[in-house]
């Protein structure tokens, strides 16, 4: 049985489909539409899934964002503006005609992560840095959604009180630091304009001012884990997001999680399904919820 697995992020949109071994055998990627609208994102998914229509029996969707009942509420407008309040499921039903499942991204990516773990672990972890940071909490085995949706968004959670003011409405969150658009806003002089990725090369070909951002944001990656460690007593972190998997990213996190005292140091991975984290994990959750 065929799923089309949907990923929303606040860069890009990914549609695949995975079959019941979660093998990903077609994937489609396009640019999250700027324009930020209900209507803009109707037409967006529309494109997107059209090569696939006929193919699959069951719809996935992770998305960046509140997910409640299928309904899906930018926890940081400046990621997904607009979309207060957006039909995930009643939408992605209505241009397939199939049963949809929706499901937070970073929710869906901790729970295809887990699995892939093979129960080596109970209390794990996944964080991902890309255009925001996220996270999925897996506790004694089960993934917490919380009661509305909200656990995980540990990217909203406290980097520093005078930091910059984060589109969730509240100040120096780890995300407005941390992640893509964290790096490109804090861009100055000739970086200024540049995009995280465009960063981050230039970090790896030694520019000075670049590693200044790429370390600040894995130095607060590296305090969120710390201050995860101590929440969750979690026996591994997984890091996802195009940030995250990026070249030395990892090393960069741990070399400062190595400076905090022993007691909140934790195993670092990266993603086993990189960037398709997002959509194995949301094709495996509607594989087991028997949609
Ligand atoms: P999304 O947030 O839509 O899931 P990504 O995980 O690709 O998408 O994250 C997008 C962010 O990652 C952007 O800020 C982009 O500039 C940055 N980025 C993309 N590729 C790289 C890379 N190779 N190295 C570092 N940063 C990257």
């Amino acid at each position: 049985m065929m799923t089309l697995a949907i990923d929303i992020g606040g860069t890009k949109l990914a549609a695949a489909l995975v079959d019941n071994r979660q093998q990903i055998t077609e994937r489609h990627t396009l640019p999250t539409p700027a324009s930020q609208t209900p209507d803009a994102l109707n037409s967006a998914l529309a494109e997107l899934i059209a090569p696939f229509q006929g193919r699959a029996s069951r719809v996935a969707v992770a998305a960046t964002g509140i997910i409640r009942d299928g309904v899906l509420s930018a926890l940081n407008p400046d990621n997904l503006g607009g979309l207060a309040r957006y039909p995930l499921t009643e939408t992605l039903s209505r241009l397939t005609g199939l049963p949809c499942l929706a499901v937070n991204d970073a929710q869906a990516a901790a729970w295809a992560e887990f699995r892939a773990l093979s129960g080596a672990y109970s209390e794990m972890v996944f964080l991902t840095v890309s255009t925001g940071v996220g996270g999925g909490i897996i506790c004694q085995g089960k993934l917490l959604t919380g009661a509305g949706g909200l656990a995980g968004h540990i990217g909203h959670t406290l980097a520093d009180p005078h930091g910059p003011r984060c589109g969730c409405g509240r100040t120096g969150c780890v995300e407005v630091i941390a992640s893509g658009r964290g790096i490109a806003a804090a861009a100055t002089d000739e970086l200024q304009g540049m995009s995280a990725k465009e960063i981050f090369a230039l970090h790896l070909q030694g520019h000075p001012q670049a590693g200044v951002l790429v370390r600040r944001s894995a130095q607060a990656i590296a305090r969120l884990i710390a201050d995860l460690k101590a929440v969750t007593d979690c026996q591994c972190v997984v890091l996802g997001g195009s940030v995250g998997l990026a070249d030395g990213y990892l090393s960069l996190v741990e070399s400062f999680l190595l400076q905090a005292p022993a007691v909140y140091h934790t195993p670092l991975m990266t993603a086993q399904y990189q960037h398709d984290a997002g959509l194995s994990g949301a094709a495996l959750l509607a594989q087991e919820s028997g949609l």
